[in-house]
């Protein structure tokens, strides 16, 4: 291996990491500090927001009837990002490196703004990306999908070009599924991520992922892949479940997320809440990952298995031996995990999860005149330690050392200040939602979490509920089929003269198109929009990507997961033992890959009527729900209601 530092970049080693994280946490904390005393009345113009989808690149082997992911990113990435780098802020597309060689992540090459028409434009900058990526392969056999999980994702012989999976070599993972070699090879900040994660735990990261059980599952089913001479593996496998061993089986999945800037902090704290609530309710929603290694699972999202693959918590963070000293905590979750505490003022009352930071660190907070609550977040993302530290940091930096914390926190919604110098304001970025095969489904999503923001600031909506509850709602939403088979916590009474929260246990149909007594999100939003001036071809686009959520949520079409899970049962060569063999694999990825150029059409995911621009989205039983919300929202009649 060769090729691994950027330029001038020089990592610190682990070591080094040890004996400057003290200094690093208590710089990152006083940075924030300063810059948030110097910001914190600042307005910001309004609504900027963009999407971010991580694409991944495959091969259609059809002699072999393999597909394996083509490991290619470092030969792309440079050219991909020319233009941009030429030309900051007026490119139509933005690419960046990603975890591992199969991926690179695309964005708009300009956030959108508060213009409702700009929802015209999200499809059909997502499919300018693919068409740009695609300009750079030169086999007509590859292709690109924009999956979760890659279903056989640490299974052998499944990367192209191919490579030898040599344990001894893999330094930073020592995975013994998945070759280090398709780590980032041209920016170094990937693998360190890897090689710290499992320094620091002290042992291999690992994720015993719940097996799904078939009629042929053998019972007990003991993962046949795990070396019988690795007692690392041994000691912590467990029977009835899929065990992976490598950071790239979790890091290496991919999703959409969704960033939105507010016009200030009080703002953003707001936004941060609200899509903390709807975090697992877009998880469940938008599940797509029922397999990896070659095995159908009991979870439909990636979620959880990136949460175990980050976990470089220790033994005594884990609560196994008493702390070894007085700068740990014990550490109730995995740094890649879900939201802990609402940022709001309003909310603080429905943070009845124990937050752990360091006195020290609070008390810094604190005396910079940041309020408790935001203190206890800051000092919260500073109980784990920094992973990928380069040299020149050591000299002060304006915020790096607070981004070396925030950006390795991975959280179901991330809370971003404002960087210093840039034309940019306070950032939350929604992070839990799993991408779709097709830039439709994409942007339907986006447009979706869009709206329901717009409408709970608009309305003073607050969706909050106890957090604990919003745990118990991501707990279940990895589970299979949750969309159609768990109920999730919500809140009922949304309205903003409202004081306490009262919440139900309800299905997803309930949540999203209204029950007995709930009116249903997207009744809420058909609310505001009849309320805005939208010319009708932007009425048409919102309305069709409505129409699917709807239909995700009613379970009139499946899941991408369901689908997938459901393909898998059905080919002639699935022998009910949860095996998802390579031939398996290869007419997935195939059918996958017309479903997302649209050569196919599949009705179990979206019918033609779903994706045609017809206007008709309110359907006459949600008369009477759309009355419901004229409840929760009477105060506000005659109030000019605006995107933006
Ligand atoms: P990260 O990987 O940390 O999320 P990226 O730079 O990859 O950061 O992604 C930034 C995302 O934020 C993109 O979706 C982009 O369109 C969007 N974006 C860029 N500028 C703004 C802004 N001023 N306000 C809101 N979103 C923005
Ligand atoms: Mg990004
Ligand atoms: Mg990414
Ligand atoms: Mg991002
Ligand atoms: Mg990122």
């Amino acid at each position: 291996m060769g090729i691994l530092t950027e330029g001038e970049l020089a990592p610190l080693t682990f070591e080094e990491i040890q004996q400057y994280k003290e200094f690093l946490k208590t710089h990152g904390i006083q940075q924030f500090c300063r810059h948030y005393n110097k910001i914190k009345d600042k307005n910001y113009e309004t609504l900027k927001w963009g999407d971010e989808i991580e694409m991944m690149m495959i091969r259609l082997d059809d002699e072999k009837k393999s597909a394996p992911l083509v490991c290619k990113a470092k030969d792309i990435i440079g050219p991909l990002t020319e233009a941009e780098n030429l030309n900051p802020g007026n490119t139509d597309t933005a690419w960046r490196p990603e975890m591992t060689e199969w991926m690179i992540e695309s964005s708009p090459g300009r956030p959108y703004g508060g213009n409702i028409d700009h929802f015209n434009t999200v499809e059909a900058n997502m499919k300018i990306r693919r068409d740009e990526l695609m300009s750079y392969f030169n086999d007509d056999k590859e292709r690109i999908l924009s999956l979760s999980t890659y279903p056989r994702l640490g299974c052998r012989d499944v990367f192209y070009p191919p490579m030898e999976n040599k344990v001894e070599e893999n330094d930073a993972t020592r995975s013994y599924c998945i070759p280090d070699e398709v780590l980032n090879q041209t920016h170094i900040r990937f693998r360190k991520l890897a090689e710290m994660m499992t320094k620091r735990k002290g042992r291999k990261l690992f994720r015993n992922a719940p097996i799904f059980r078939d009629t042929n599952t053998p019972n007990p089913f003991i993962d046949p892949d795990v070396p019988k001479d690795s007692p690392e593996d041994i000691e912590v496998m467990k029977p009835n479940h899929v065990h992976l061993d490598s950071v790239c089986n979790g890091l290496g999945c991919g999703c959409l997320q969704t960033t939105f800037q507010a016009c200030n902090v009080e703002e953003a704290r707001t936004l941060y809440d609200q899509q903390t609530v709807l975090a697992p309710i877009v998880m469940a929603l938008s599940a797509s990952s029922p397999c990896i290694k070659g095995y159908l699972l009991e979870t439909d999202t990636r979620w959880e298995n990136i949460s175990g693959l980050c976990d470089d918590r220790r033994a005594d963070e884990l609560g196994e031996v008493p702390l070894i000293d007085k700068t740990r905590r014990r550490l109730y979750k995995s740094r890649y995990g879900s939201v802990d505490m609402y940022l709001s003022e309003e909310n603080d009352k429905y943070n009845d999860i124990d937050i752990i930071y360091r006195d020290e660190h609070l008390k810094i907070l604190l005396d910079e005149g940041i309020d408790q609550q935001l203190a206890r977040h800051i000092a919260h993302l500073f109980t784990r330690d920094p992973l990928a530290v380069y040299k020149h940091m050591l000299e002060d930096q304006e915020m790096d050392h607070f981004e070396l914390f925030n950006s390795t926190n991975w959280q179901t919604v991330r809370f971003k200040p404002p960087p210093p110098g840039a034309n940019m304001g306070w950032r939350v970025e929604m992070r839990p939602i799993e991408s779709q095969l097709t830039d439709f489904e994409n942007a339907a999503f986006t447009c979706f979490v869009v709206l329901l923001t717009r409408v709970c600031l608009s309305y003073e909506l607050n969706l909050a509920i106890p957090m604990s509850k919003v745990e118990k709602n991501m707990e279940r939403a990895s589970k299979r089929d949750a969309a159609r088979q768990e109920k999730f916590f919500f809140r009922t009474n949304l309205g903003p003269e409202e004081t306490e929260s009262r919440n139900e246990e309800m299905t997803m149909n309930e949540i999203i198109n209204g029950g007995t007594t709930f009116p249903g999100l997207l009744n809420v939003i058909q609310f505001y929009l009849s309320h805005l001036d939208i010319d009708a071809d932007t009425r048409c686009t919102i309305s069709q990507y409505l129409k699917l959520i709807s239909a995700r949520a009613s379970g009139e079409v499946l899941t991408t997961a369901s689908w997938m899970r459901k393909f898998i049962r059905s080919h002639p060569k699935y022998k009910f033992d949860s095996v998802v063999s390579e031939e398996i694999n290869y007419d997935l990825m195939k059918m996958c890959t017309e479903i997302t150029s649209g050569n196919v059409q599949c009705p179990d995911l979206f019918t033609p009527d779903l994706m045609s621009k017809s206007c008709r989205y309110v359907p006459e039983k949600n008369k009477k729900m759309l009355e419901e919300v004229e409840k929760i929202t009477k105060n506000l009649n005659g109030r000019q209601t605006s995107f933006f």
